[in-house]
């Protein structure tokens, strides 16, 4: 097995990381493994038992410099002045056939000096979990971290629900800098760490980028258009704590995610959010919380403070207008509108209005809309009728309305009791559901497998996802 590091990480100064190995486990076994994804990185893999050692963290590869990162955040909105990587490890990066550097990242590798009181482990379960969801995100055109293999450790992890079979997920990302990494080293005043930290960011990620306001203004574009995407979708984060919020503006740790199934803005699955802050509806001015984060930590390595704080300012304020044209756009195009102008924001709160009074399902009511069946997804249908005259009024001047909301309709998301049974079935030793739900969420767009597009029954409900991870 031949992986082709070229790693940057690991010539940062030493305080950024953590230099250690994964801690062995018993019994590597490759459940899962991304060929596709692995020939973009130029890894070639011929003998699966190899890469079950390498990707289960027994063989540290030729040329990996493995390695815990250091970050900081904020979570559910408390400072925590340390986190980094208590469960995750860095084996390098690759640059990728396509020209683009990633990180190969094992989770849920053993304990590092960031674990605090947690075991270093992850079980099976958010592992599939988040192989599948993360790929599906990526067919659905959404920045994402991906995955390239999931293994099972032959050991047990304890959870609250007791033994549970464990696994590492070995994913794959732009990077790993997130909003933490900034403010771990803004909060001890380290202003030389932060100014290399800023400049090893924009060369790696925005290299048009000029200082660090211009990498905030290029963070917060990416966030903004990130979020807007996720709401296209109806995708819950869940755990949006500035230590889980990309640099890059991929989607990254994924825990306690969900997708809406019955629509409603206030909709929260994580079973630790009591409070809602990362509900559906919120996750836009989430990511402006989080930028606002971003900039109080860059402005601490700026000559002219007072000037600085003012520009940061104002580049965050414009984040909302940034969000809101984002949503309009992406939303007209969900209802065949090509080029949304401000008067289509209340055409489809309007739907999404009637939506939400009807419990209709996100995904399916779109689909329907391009199918022209949509009124089927309605209690209310007199109501319907009448946002539905009003829309065919507003979209008789487009060329290709069906084509457009096809591609902008998904037919399958990855559904939590689908997941959940997915998982059910690996704990028993049996990939046919994931290998299922894996061809058919490579082509979200079409119509493969209509099982998978129906909606939970009253019994298969998932009420809640659980961080217990
Ligand atoms: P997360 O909510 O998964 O983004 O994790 C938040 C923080 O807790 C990160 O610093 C993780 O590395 C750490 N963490 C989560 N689970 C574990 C675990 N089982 N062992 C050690 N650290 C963990
Ligand atoms: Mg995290």
């Amino acid at each position: 097995m031949h992986i082709p590091f070229d790693n940057s990480y690991a010539t940062l100064p030493a305080a950024f990381y953590t230099r250690l190995e994964p801690t062995s486990v018993q019994d590597a076994k490759m459940l899962a493994f991304n060929d596709d994804l692995a020939s973009v990185l130029g890894i070639t893999a011929s003998d699966m038992a190899e890469a079950a050692q390498v990707f289960g963290g027994n063989i540290v590869p030729e040329n990996a410099t493995p390695l815990a990162q250091l970050y900081a955040g904020h979570q559910f909105g408390s400072f925590n002045p340390q986190l980094g990587d208590g469960r995750a490890i860095l084996l390098g990066e690759v640059i990728g056939t396509d020209g683009i550097r990633r990180d190969i990242q094992l989770k849920g590798s053993g304990p590092t000096p960031y674990s605090r009181m947690g075991d270093g482990r992850a079980w099976l379960g958010p592992v599939l979990r988040e192989y599948v969801v993360s790929e599906a995100m990526h067919a659905l055109g959404i920045p994402t971290t991906r995955a390239l293999a999931a293994v099972s450790t032959g050991e047990q992890i304890w959870r609250e629900q007791g033994a549970l079979p464990g696994a590492i997920l070995t994913r794959v990302a732009l990077s790993h800098l997130r909003v933490g990494t900034f403010q771990v080293f803004a909060h001890r005043g380290e202003v030389e760490n932060l100014k290399t930290l800023t400049n090893y960011a924009i060369q790696r990620h925005y290299p048009d980028a000029e200082g660090p306001m211009d990498l905030l203004r290029a963070v917060c574009a990416a966030q903004a258009d990130l979020v807007t995407q996720w709401m296209s979708v109806g995708f819950i984060h869940g755990v949006m704590n500035t230590d889980n919020c990309s640099i890059a503006g991929e989607t990254i740790d994924y825990g306690p995610c969900a997708f809406m199934d019955a629509f409603h803005q206030n909709r929260v699955f994580s079973s630790i959010d009591q409070q809602g802050r990362y509900a559906f509806g919120a996750q836009p001015g989430i990511a402006v919380w989080n930028m606002a984060q971003l900039a109080t930590s860059l402005v601490q390595q700026m000559q002219d403070k007072d000037a600085a704080i003012e520009e940061a300012t104002e580049i965050v304020h414009a984040m909302p207008e940034l969000l809101e044209n984002g949503w309009r756009n992406r939303f007209a195009a969900k209802i065949g509108i090509s080029t949304s102008q401000p008067e289509d924001t209340p055409l489809i709160e309007e739907l999404l209005g009637l939506m939400q009074a009807d419990g209709a399902d996100f995904t399916n009511t779109f689909r329907a809309l391009c199918e022209q069946d949509a009124r089927d997804q309605f209690t209310n249908r007199d109501a319907f009728d009448v946002w539905s005259e009003k829309w065919q009024a507003r979209v008789t001047s487009e060329p290709d309305v069906k084509a457009l909301m096809s591609r902008a309709n998904p037919a399958v998301i990855p559904r939590n009791h689908r997941i959940e049974q997915m998982i059910d079935a690996a704990v028993a030793g049996d990939m046919a559901p994931f290998e299922r739900l894996m061809k058919a969420l490579a082509t979200p767009y079409a119509e493969t497998d209509p099982d998978l597009s129906r909606p939970p029954s009253q019994q298969e409900i998932v009420p809640a996802t659980f961080c217990g991870t």
